[in-house]
């Protein structure tokens, strides 16, 4: 409870706060002030009465006046000490005679009697009623008369001799039988004793008009022995109180009254009671009046008191408010906020402190806010450099690469020669070793460079139309060899429905992703399985989320290796690494390269169980997929294939293929039939798509047969077996189950003239005859005499003999002098580099006439390869060159010069 009222307290507002005290303060002393009024003390209400009912000390006087002049008469009689003797003796002269003369001293006694001690009268005197039948004398005399009331007169005589002004031996007396008179009684005596005594009275009429004359409400008159003498109007027939004054309630004609009973005293003694009444409303009513100025005072006082104490209120809130202003501010962040100090006392003392902490605060705001620009600048210059640190270590890369690929390049191409050459069975291993170890070397380089621009965030993706799918084919071609290589390991794939057959991304990457998982399963799984999965979820609009899991029941991985795993150079285990081999960068890698591409890589792995690796990437779905073309957009569309094939079913699954890339195809069930067909009137067919295993006539043989019948157009077998010694007549061998994404790149081969790089082979060999099918006058120009002479050797190989320019402004002069066909251009070379050069061999022949060139290059770079375009280069190889893109570039050079010439020609 009184936490509660604590707690109420607490909150509540300030003003509300000191708005508590005054208000208790009226509550406690207020009611008095009002209380006043309710009720009165009997003394209050007496002292009131007394001055209401006009002053009861008037009534005295009158009463002394009237009455008690009796008293003192009969005190100074000059009689009474005849009386005396004259009483005891009971000698009725003589008593008459004392009454006689005392009469005769005071003329204003209605009655005058001494009386013996046995209470009868001896003689008495008493005025006539009827004034006009009074004698000289005026009073009638009688005698022998007996008081009924002896008990009265007795009483005021017996007892001890009475001395001085003895109350009870004299006083006012009613005598009830003769009720109009009011007598005083005094002790006559003979000497010592008392003999009987003298009464002197008044008529009570007169009496009592003068006492209403001088009282203004109701009075009554009470004798010594309380007895009432007479009452008017309503005043209670109380019994006076025995001495003092005193104040009676009760009910005058219904109304609620006071009486006031105020004793009557003569020369100290109490002789009788007056009493006075009045109705109490008229008492309450002077009683308020006497109060309302202290009310309205108190009031007033309240009043101020309140005034004053807003006024206060209203000057410290001003000053709380000025200092929850300033706080307010500074809270919000204006360090120079100030309070304004509006007084000198403790508050202002506060405004003055937080003044002060703001004014501190704001120094040190001030200094720290210098200190932090100081330290970014700092910061600013440490990652200026770090950015500079970075760019040359990219620049480093680059040039190490550079530096590595051009000996690279002679190791490469070398081996690729030395294949061509007669070599015994032990050479071909040595041979097959080096080629192996500077494939690897080759990667190993790649992904150096990969990661330096990664980690120098230059590597730039590109956002190309492919297929999924075909990216996930592809790379398990790549990887199968090595996993045929295992007794017990099953290749397997599975591409959920849904996946698009075209989306936007960068297809390189998304292989290079791949095939690090795939060959890290493939390499860390010794027997069971590995599986890839690709899932892809439709996002808003045409993004899509593309997903991809490569599972492995290999070695696995430990728990507490999973989350380095993904960091640069980290192989789990050395002595792992010794027996498979790898950079430790390929993971790193792919996970750079799956959060460029928006996505994010995991795995999951308990070792001796196997490992998972997933992925997701997001890319775009390809709404209207471009039919197949390429390099350089020439479309396939509308080109004539025929298909024979003896199963209906694996016939028409290859013609829906060629049907969905554009192409228009004839179906055959038979070597024969096709023949018949190719040899027909509407024949005009750009390919032929054979099966190998087909009844009667196989598909090599009617290869066979379709060259012997002049036909010369490019035939593709499909086929379980390993085909290669069915080359000559067929222009490439796909592996059944037919995979749409090689049988589409060995058409595309077939059709555009693009090499067999493709097909599901490995041969080193050249043909030596492409020189003399082709001809072409080349140029190299190359500074590094070892690659100059691999170029030219491979070249030669390939039946063609070249010139050689060692730097650019040899090739420009060699352009200059002599007509070239195509100039393989080095890009790095001293005085004139391939760039220098190729602008200059462009500007010398404006009208176009100008060799094909093709870049070879060390470096490279996405910026090199748009750096080549820019100065004018019609195609670009990467080095080391091998046989198979030193072919390719070739063909499209040839491709290029014969749609020239027939430019020319038309
Ligand atoms: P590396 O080129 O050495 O394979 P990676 O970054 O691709 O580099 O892999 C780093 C290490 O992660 C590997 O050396 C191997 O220890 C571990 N690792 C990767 N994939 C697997 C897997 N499928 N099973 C077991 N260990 C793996």
């Amino acid at each position: 409870m009184i936490g509660s009222v604590r707690a109420w307290l607490r909150n509540l507002p300030l003003a509300a706060k000191m708005a508590v005290p005054p208000i208790v303060i009226i509550v406690i002393f207020a009611p008095p002030v009002f209380v006043i009024i309710q009720d009165l003390t009997e003394d209050a209400e007496s002292q009131i009465l007394s001055l209401l009912v006009h002053r009861s000390d008037r009534a005295q006087s009158e009463l002394r006046d009237r009455g008690f002049y009796l008293y003192e008469t009969v005190d100074y009689a000059s009689a009474i000490d005849e009386l005396g003797p004259a009483v005891e003796l009971g000698e009725t002269s003589s008593v008459r005679a004392a009454l006689t003369s005392v009469l005769s001293l005071k003329g204003r006694t209605d009655i005058l009697a001494a009386i013996g001690l046995d209470g009868t009268a001896v003689s008495q005197f008493a005025r006539p009623t009827d004034q006009g039948d009074a004698a000289a004398s005026g009073w009638t005399t009688s005698q022998g008369a007996t008081w009924e009331d002896q008990v009265l007169v007795t009483s005021a005589m017996s007892g001890d001799p009475p001395t001085g002004t003895d109350a009870r031996a004299s006083g006012l007396i009613v005598l009830q039988d003769r009720s109009r008179y009011l007598a005083t009684v005094k002790p006559v005596r003979n000497g010592d004793t008392i003999a009987g005594a003298v009464l002197a009275g008044i008529e009570l009429e007169h009496l009592e008009e003068s006492l209403r004359g001088a009282v203004a409400g109701p009075v009554a008159l009470y004798d010594t022995t309380g007895r009432l003498a007479f009452a008017d109007g309503g005043v209670p027939k109380a019994t006076p109180p025995p001495s003092g004054p005193g104040l009676r309630r009760n009910e005058i004609g219904g109304r609620d009254s006071s009486t006031l009973f105020v004793p009557a005293d003569m020369n100290g003694s109490q002789i009788g009671s007056i009493a006075v009444s009045e109705d109490r409303h008229k008492v309450f009513a002077v009683a308020r009046s006497a109060t309302r100025g202290l009310e309205i005072f108190f009031g007033l006082a309240i009043l101020a008191g309140l005034a004053l104490l807003y006024f206060l209120t209203r000057f410290l809130l001003v000053q709380i408010r000025e200092l929850l202003r300033t706080n307010q501010d500074m809270r919000e962040g204006d360090l120079s906020a100030r309070a304004e100090v509006l007084s000198k006392d403790d508050l202002g003392r506060v405004a003055e402190g937080l003044n002060a902490t703001a004014a501190e605060l704001q120094t040190m705001h001030t200094n720290l806010e210098s200190r932090v620009a100081q330290r970014t600048r700092h910061l600013r210059a440490a990652r200026e450099e770090a950015r500079r640190a970075n760019e040359a270590k990219a620049r480093f890369m680059a040039n190490m690469s550079h530096e590595i690929r051009t000996p690279m390049n002679a190791v490469i191409g070398m081996t690729s020669l030395l294949f061509d050459t007669k070599l015994n069975v032990e050479q071909k291993d040595y041979v097959e070793t080096i080629r192996s170890s500077g494939d690897h070397l080759m990667t190993i380089i790649n992904d150096l460079l990969d990661f330096s621009k990664i980690e120098a965030d230059r590597l730039d993706l590109e956002t190309i139309e492919f297929d999924p799918r075909a990216c996930v084919e592809e790379v398990l071609d790549l990887v199968a060899l090595k996993a045929s290589e295992r007794d017990d390991l099953e290749l397997a794939y599975s591409i959920d429905e849904n996946v698009p057959r075209a989306v936007r991304g960068d297809p390189g990457r998304v292989r290079q992703v791949l095939l690090n998982l795939i060959s890290n399963a493939v390499k860390f799984t010794n027997a069971g399985e590995v599986v890839v999965q690709m899932r892809a979820q439709k996002q808003r609009g045409s993004k899509i989320r593309l997903s991809c899991a490569v599972r492995d029941t290999g070695i696995g991985i430990p728990k507490e290796q999973l989350e380095k795993l993904f960091g640069a150079f980290n192989q789990l285990d050395a002595s792992i690494s010794r027996v498979y081999g790898g950079s430790g960068l390929g993971l790193a890698i792919s996970k750079r390269l799956v959060e460029l591409m928006g996505g994010k890589i995991e795995v999951e792995s308990s070792p001796g169980e196997g490992s998972t690796f997933s992925f997701t990437i997001a890319v775009e779905e390809e709404k209207q997929p471009s039919p197949p073309t390429d390099l350089n957009g020439e479309s396939w569309t509308g080109k004539r294939v025929l298909v024979v094939d003896d199963n209906k079913t694996a016939r028409s699954i290859t013609a829906g293929y060629l049907k969905r890339w554009g192409m228009k195809v004839v179906t055959a069930s038979s070597g024969a039939s096709a023949l018949r067909i190719l040899t027909g009137p509407r024949a005009g067919f750009a390919l032929a798509v054979v099966d190998h295993r087909m009844p009667r006539m196989s598909g090599s043989e009617f290869a066979a047969a379709a060259r012997s019948a002049g036909c010369d157009l490019p035939i593709i077998l499909l086929s379980s077996l390993d085909a290669k010694h069915e080359k000559p007549a067929v222009f490439a061998v796909v592996r059944k189950p037919l995979k749409p994404s090689v049988l589409h790149d060995a058409v595309a081969t077939a059709i555009l003239g693009r090499s067999r790089s493709v097909i599901n082979e490995r041969s080193h060999a050249f043909d030596a005859r492409m020189g003399s099918k082709h001809p072409l006058r080349i140029l190299v120009a190359e500074d590094n005499a070892v690659n100059q002479k691999v170029a030219q050797a491979m070249l030669a190989k390939l039946g063609y003999s070249v010139d050689l320019a060692s730097d650019g402004a040899e090739a420009v002069q060699a352009v200059r002098r002599q007509r070239y066909d195509l100039v393989l251009m080095d890009i790095q070379m001293p005085r004139v580099d391939g760039l220098q050069a190729t602008r200059r061999i462009s500007s010398h022949f404006r009208n176009g006439m100008r060799p094909w060139i093709v870049a070879m290059t060390a470096t490279a770079t996405a910026d090199d390869r748009r750096r080549c375009k820019k100065a004018g280069m019609d195609d670009y190889i990467p080095k080391p060159v091998t046989r198979a893109k030193l072919v390719d570039a070739l063909m499209k050079c040839v491709k290029e010069s014969n749609s020239a010439s027939h430019q020319e020609g038309g």
